[in-house]
């Protein structure tokens, strides 16, 4: 008797145990793997419903078709306007096809869809998804950038919505299937690349705005009053660095230096900044840190260290170095920057919605972080505004509009430089419909390519404002 009693006990205390775990994972995988579950374009689950519901349509913010389905296979109207950020779906998934993939295959169940489905077969219909994006400025930045490789993306600094995101070579998803073997073959264009997100550049001169945002942390409350008598060139140990075209800016503080992109005033600086300081102002910003974003992107890197060579530490206080970032996150710090030092998330999904136009589910913005003082974001706007009026970038003065910015020329070893400019407009110093936006025009040369490239931005920011 005894001994059936213990066996009955240790069987119970078996099966409690096995339904403590079983519960335990099941609210594991509901709370904490739901989210990546879902989103996982290979999840078992939602490769059946893709037998079931025809995926929805994309659109952005003002209702253009960017993808469809037509008897079964997706469709882009757009071709390649849109590659990398509306992505494919065949071939495993990318960019919103990817990111909306749960909305796009949510069946929209109701008694008729279920009738027909249970007695003919029909499919169900997934939920439409509206995006944030502007073909406006899509169609805009397209034109502008002449076939020419690069990356692009506009931000509305207080919400954070994507308006435009932008690379090129790009890839015509309607043809996918057909073209996979080049496009994945060509590793010298890279056309399957987002380079908005995935790019890594080295930043060039718009890594003097985090210089400088070091130096203002370092002195808080003093006057930044380090000054240099730029000769055009500086010849440190074992290195010689110049000034664009080798002009010799005088005797200049910061804001003069800053406008006119002065290379030796910047390398001079690091007597005042440490490389701790730079650092610090790097990874506040991001740099070495994930960034809170939905999509795949490559994060930036920031390694000077006190260790390294006098060339090296030079390199960097301008952006050259081994640092490296991407389009999408110099963005944010642009964004940070107008935002008054507020940073949103950016995103890209606006809200989604069944095919009689109900809505099912509204993304809102999300605040990140205030990431810098408003004190220094006022001075630091002030300086870019400075940089149109009478410095590096005066081909984007406008008469009723803030346009601010820092332009950007990076080396790079093995060709021409890379033209980028970093920035935003806005209407008044409280307006807040602006846009922030950053340009990269690869191999361009010298020259101000990215600068014309956001010129176009700014044409459209104009027209659309009412
Ligand atoms: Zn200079």
């Amino acid at each position: 008797m005894d001994k059936n009693k213990k066996t009955i006990y240790i069987i119970t205390s078996i099966f409690i145990g096995m339904f403590a775990l079983l519960i335990l994972y099941l609210v594991y995988f509901t709370a904490v793997k739901q989210k990546q579950i879902s989103v996982n374009p290979y999840n078992t689950r939602l490769n059946n419903l893709e037998k079931e519901v025809i995926r929805g349509d994309i659109y952005d913010t003002n209702m253009k078709l960017l993808a469809t389905t037509v008897n079964g296979k997706r469709n882009y109207p757009k071709g390649s306007l849109y590659a990398h950020v509306v992505g494919y779906s065949e071939r495993g998934k990318t960019g919103v096809e990817a990111l909306a993939n749960t909305e796009l295959l949510y069946p929209d169940y109701n008694v008729v869809a279920l009738f027909k489905n249970a007695f003919s077969g029909q499919k169900f219909q997934g939920r439409d998804i509206v995006l944030t994006l502007d073909d406006r400025y899509q169609t805009a930045i397209e034109k502008a950038m002449k076939g020419q490789k690069g990356a692009v993306i506009v931000i509305e600094p207080t919400t954070g919505k994507i308006k435009a995101m932008y690379g090129s070579p790009g890839f015509d998803p309607n043809r996918i299937n057909e073209d996979w073997e080049s496009l994945t073959a060509d590793t010298k264009n890279s056309p399957l690349l987002n380079r908005v997100t995935n790019g890594l550049y080295p930043p060039g001169s718009i890594f003097k705005v985090i210089t400088t945002l070091a130096y203002m942390n370092q002195e808080k409350g003093q006057s930044l009053d380090f000054k240099h008598d730029c000769t055009g060139k500086i010849i440190g140990d074992g290195y010689s660095i110049q000034c664009y075209n080798e002009t010799a800016h005088g005797n200049i503080g910061l804001k003069e230096a800053f406008y006119k992109s002065c290379n030796t005033y910047f390398v001079k600086l690091s007597s005042k900044v440490s490389v701790k300081s730079l650092r610090d102002a790097a990874e506040k910003l991001g740099f070495n840190q994930p960034l809170h974003f939905d999509m795949d992107y490559a994060k930036s890197r920031f390694q000077l260290k006190e260790t390294e060579s006098p060339f090296e530490k030079a390199a960097t206080y301008i952006g050259q170095g081994r640092t490296l970032t991407t389009p999408l996150h110099m963005a944010m710090i642009a964004s940070c920057i107008a935002n008054d030092g507020v940073m949103m998330k950016p995103y890209l999904l606006d809200y989604s919605m069944n095919k009689k136009g109900n809505l099912k589910v509204k993304y809102l913005p999300q605040y990140e972080k205030a990431m810098i003082d408003e004190e220094m974001t006022t001075d630091l706007q002030e300086m870019m505004i400075g940089v149109v009026k009478e410095g590096t970038a005066t081909p984007l003065k406008r008469k009723n509009i803030i346009v601010g910015g820092k332009t950007g020329t990076a080396q790079n070893e093995t060709s021409e430089d890379h033209s980028w400019f970093i920035g935003f407009a806005k209407y008044s110093v409280e307006d807040k419909n602006q846009i922030a936006f950053a340009v990269i025009v690869e191999n361009s040369g010298n020259g101000v390519k990215a600068v014309d490239v956001t010129d176009k931005i700014v044409n459209v920011y104009q027209e659309i404002k009412p």
